[in-house]
């Protein structure tokens, strides 16, 4: 179990991420926004721009899209702080230990259950390829 001060200072630690991750997003929001309000500016270059042009639009949103997921894994964790929940292994009920927390804020995973689960992972992986 997590000790009172290491889960107020994981609340810390995710709230900061949080923060800043809704800052950079609504930057990039903006952007795509202000892109969009005048793409005929946009297309009168040549082709290789309007590819440039889609390649950046597209770049944005794959990013806005990882930034979102990541926002609402960051505001799961802030909810299992809450209810007590945070810092034990989805899968096994373990203490997922704090040294791991400080280098992985969002895991939901003890190291062994997420050993396991990415094996699972690559031996789906395997078996679709064939
Ligand atoms: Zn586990």
């Amino acid at each position: 179990m997590l000790t009172k001060k290491q889960t107020e200072h994981f609340r810390k630690k995710l709230t900061a991420e949080l923060r800043e991750i809704e800052e950079r997003n609504k930057e990039k929001v903006e952007e795509l926004e202000s892109e969009t309000n005048d793409p005929s500016e946009k297309f009168h270059g040549d082709e290789a721009d309007q590819a440039n042009f889609l390649e950046e639009r597209s770049r944005l949103l794959r990013l806005r899209d990882r930034d979102r997921k990541l926002i609402n894994k960051l505001h799961e964790m802030l909810a299992k702080i809450d209810n007590g929940t945070y810092g034990v292994c989805e899968a096994c009920g373990m203490d997922i230990g704090a040294d791991r927390l400080e280098m992985r804020p969002v895991a939901s995973l003890c190291i062994e259950c997420k050993k396991e689960q990415e094996e699972r992972e690559e031996r789906d992986k395997a078996l679709r390829r064939r």
